[in-house]
């Protein structure tokens, strides 16, 4: 491999790239195949492929387990998880949430003609103000999704007295906490539940899929009956309903990857310090801590850059992806920068300065279970270098 010395030493001057293959942020972690192949060959014998099969049923009982959750209701992705814990809570009119997410936590609300209310983030954090979240709270307010951005826990207790005080009804995207805790437990049991993506790029995955977890019971059931078109038996609908079911195939892999998923977070935790120690030369740019009381899972590595070389994002992004190191500008430009939200609230970003200011200047750096080991400090030498390319 090259070394990389100065700026002449980088693919975007003409050099040889760093590594042959492009490196992913989000590259699948995948446990046995074996033990897929197994569970593929019982699926086949049984000919029970969807529908709330025994895999699906054994990999919710394990992640309720796992979790320290009464219900987990397995789904077919984040997404519509996130759609049919909206609709179960009953949300209507206008809920906030962070503007600095992926784009769904928005469209799982827009899609049901609920207006989403961007709130402002803690720069330290990235993770919801809740001073800006009350500040966004009108009559018609009826909701709050907090975000645990990055896994690390939203302001969990602030976000629940604001509800408790106003009368709404909060819950979370929990999509990048997968076996993060707070205060000692498990994310998945916080606000009236709790929503997971089991997305591919997921620490967890089921290929695709979601769960909705929550200690409720009423509203377990009516996520489970909106699940499956609001069935209840055979010939008799009781509730209006879609199709947010997980097939068996999924459950398979999410059983495989649940065994595996202590080496995927140790791995992870370990490429993370590799970061940690290649950056901390690296003046003009800090890496996002997590606080050691919170178990975090180490899935995303974000690097935010001084405001003196902001201007430099895009060369920087540039130069490492030259070197076949595919960095992204999460969650940058926000949500309220992207259609529909642009066109319907033109004026949002004067309320989301710290949004604004974050998404202009982060970076993140690839990580998982298959990420060369010489990636951490070849990143290093390019951020280094490429601020005078
Ligand atoms: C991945 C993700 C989702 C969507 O999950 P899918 O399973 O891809 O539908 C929602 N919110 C956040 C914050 C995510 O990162």
């Amino acid at each position: 491999m090259k070394t990389i010395r100065n700026a002449s030493d980088l693919a975007i001057n003409g050099a040889p790239p760093a590594f042959p293959e492009p490196i992913h942020v989000g590259r699948p972690n995948l446990g046995d195949r074996e033990r897929l192949l197994a569970y593929t060959a019982e699926i086949y014998d049984r000919r029970w492929l969807t529908n709330n099969g025994p895999l699906v049923q054994e990999l919710e009982r394990r992640l309720a387990d796992f979790l320290g959750v009464k219900h987990c209701v397995a789904m077919c992705n984040g997404t519509v998880a996130l759609e049919i814990a909206i609709r179960a809570l009953g949300l209507e009119g206008e809920v906030i949430i962070p503007s600095y997410t992926f784009i769904a936590t928005a469209h799982a609300l827009h899609w049901q003609a609920i207006t989403p209310v961007f709130a402002d983030i803690d720069p330290s954090t990235h993770n919801l103000d809740p001073d800006s979240v009350r500040r966004m709270i009108t009559p018609r307010t009826t909701g709050i999704i907090g975000v645990h951005l990055w896994g690390r826990p939203a302001p969990i207790e602030p976000l629940q007295a604001i509800a408790d005080e106003h009368g709404l009804a909060l819950m979370f995207d929990a999509a990048h906490a997968f076996g993060c805790s707070h205060g000692g437990r498990k994310i998945g049991g916080f606000g009236r539940c709790e929503v997971f993506s089991f997305h591919a790029t997921k620490v967890f995955n089921t290929f695709e899929g979601g769960a909705v977890t929550t200690d409720d019971d009423e509203l377990a059931e009516a996520l489970r009956l909106m699940r499956n078109f609001g069935f209840k038996g055979y010939d008799n609908v009781v509730y209006p309903g879609t199709n947010g079911k997980m097939p068996e195939i999924n459950a398979a892999l999410g059983l495989v990857n649940l065994e595996s998923l202590p080496r995927f977070v140790n791995h992870n935790r370990r490429r993370y310090q590799d970061y940690a120690e290649a950056l901390s030369p690296l003046g003009h740019l800090r890496l996002l801590q997590y606080r050691s009381d919170q178990q975090p899972n180490y899935q995303y590595v974000v690097v935010e850059l001084d405001r003196s070389v902001a201007g430099l994002r895009d060369k920087i992004v540039a130069a490492l992806q030259a070197e076949n190191i595919l960095a992204r500008k999460y969650f940058w430009p926000g949500c309220h920068r992207m259609e529909p939200y642009r066109s319907l609230f033109p004026h949002a970003g004067l309320l989301l300065p710290v949004t604004e200011d974050i998404a202009s200047r982060v970076i993140v750096l690839p990580t998982g279970n298959t990420l060369p080991p010489a990636c951490p400090a070849v990143c290093a030498a390019v951020l280094k270098s490429s601020r005078d390319c």
